[in-house]
């Protein structure tokens, strides 16, 4: 018998197993894919290390998160600052001072200030109501059709003005000439990979990869007083209020035999001419020197059966669809959601790390 069967080792199970672990639980993680760590998952090809499932950059404002991480595995002082290619021009992102000149040749944050005023006139005074609404008050017009509009259709596969504000406001505006993706306090990349920090949370925790918990579900749930379950939601209801949406990913790898294709890790393809979203070139995340290169095309898709869930999609329609699987689930004796996929939230990293402790730090005091 077990306390927990934790179901999936991405960073919710992982960090989950640990804490329990560490509680003198005892713990079991179940893994379907053949490899544990979930979506911060590493190949390693011709010494660099490939996030198999997309670029991850670990950003946090929360020192304890950052410190817990730091405690499994040192983090290098990578500061992520993509550039976006549109219509033949280069841009540095976020929107700040270098974006505003390169798009109107403004020098001052008073003249560029003035300029997204003006442009943010048509919905000034009203609530965004969706990402369209929020990313012209934001930034105004011309940066809403340069380096949002077709970039946001091709990854979410809706118009602008049919998704939720909240998923443009990721991305900081600045009015000062400072290109970090992210205004957190700590960022970085684990020296070495991310599977060094799953590895060292699941260090001496039983875990079986290759198995889907739904191929014999009952007899997983006899083995344990709890279950962890961090995959999607709907699928451990069997969809009775219908599949929630999610967006998927094709990623195309290759394998360079220069040394420098692009010279940033991340660009972004704004123009939907271009199938795909954004060029990973990985070995910049940990400033590698290596004779070779490795590149990654993210080609967005709808989720259909066989792929991997990886975006929740949360307009209005999934989420009332959402509220009811989470009414169900706050049911449950004995299974506990979490993730980004049970939770059904666009998390980062940092936030799936914070949820899982809080969690586990609420079973310990339950239990007591
Ligand atoms: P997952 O990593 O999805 O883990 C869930 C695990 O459960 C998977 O391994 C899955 O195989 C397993 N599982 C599911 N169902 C079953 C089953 N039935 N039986 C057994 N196992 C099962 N965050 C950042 O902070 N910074 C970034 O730069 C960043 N970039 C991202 C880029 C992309 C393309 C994506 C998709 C996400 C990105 N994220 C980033 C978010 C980050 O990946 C997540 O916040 C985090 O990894 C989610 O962890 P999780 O444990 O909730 O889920
Ligand atoms: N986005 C955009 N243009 C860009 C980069 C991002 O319009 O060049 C929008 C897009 O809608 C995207 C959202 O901002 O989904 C959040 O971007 P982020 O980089 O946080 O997305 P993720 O890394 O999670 O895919």
């Amino acid at each position: 018998m077990f306390d927990y069967i934790i179901v999936g080792s991405g960073l919710y199970g992982s960090v989950f197993a640990h804490e329990a672990k560490k509680a003198g639980k005892k713990v079991k993680v179940i893994e379907k894919r053949s490899h544990l760590g979930g979506n911060v998952y590493c190949d390693n090809i011709e010494g660099i290390n490939v996030h198999k499932y997309g670029a991850h950059i670990f950003h946090t404002n929360d020192k304890e998160i950052w410190d817990y991480v730091n405690s499994f595995v040192e983090f290098n002082r990578y500061t992520n600052a993509p550039i976006a290619l549109s219509k033949g021009k280069i841009y540095n992102l976020p929107f700040n001072m270098n974006t505003f000149n390169q798009l109107w040749g403004v020098i001052t944050p008073q003249q560029a200030r003035q300029i997204i005023t003006e442009q943010s006139q048509e919905y000034s005074g009203n609530k965004p109501s969706n990402l369209e609404e929020q990313a012209i008050s934001l930034v105004g017009r011309d940066i809403f059709e340069t380096l949002i509009k077709e970039y946001t259709e091709k990854q979410w596969g809706r118009p602008c003005n049919k998704l939720p504000a909240f998923i443009i406001r990721r991305l900081p505006v600045r009015f000062s000439y400072d290109n970090n993706y992210f205004n957190d306090r700590y960022q970085g990349i684990p020296i070495g990979g991310y599977n060094k920090l799953i590895d060292s949370l699941l260090d001496g925790i039983d875990v079986e990869t290759q198995v889907d918990y739904f191929d014999n579900k009952s007899h997983w749930d006899s083995l344990a007083q709890r279950v962890v379950y961090t995959g999607p939601i709907d699928r451990y209801y069997e969809y009775i209020y219908g599949p929630l949406d999610y967006r998927s990913l094709r990623f195309e790898t290759e394998t360079l035999d220069i040394d420098n294709f692009q010279g940033n890790a991340v660009v972004n393809y704004i123009d939907k001419e271009y199938d795909f979203t954004r060029i990973i070139e990985h070995k910049f995340f940990e400033f590698g020197d290596q004779p070779k290169t490795v590149i990654t095309r993210e080609y967005p898709k709808e989720f259909s059966e066989g792929d991997e869930y990886y975006y929740p999609v949360n307009d209005d329609k999934n989420m009332i669809t959402y509220k009811k699987y989470q009414e169900l689930s706050k049911t449950e004796q004995k299974v506990i959601f979490g993730g980004r996929l049970a939770e059904y939230k666009y998390y980062d990293m940092h936030q799936v790390i914070k949820s899982a402790l809080h969690t586990f730090r609420k079973e310990v005091c339950s239990g007591e």
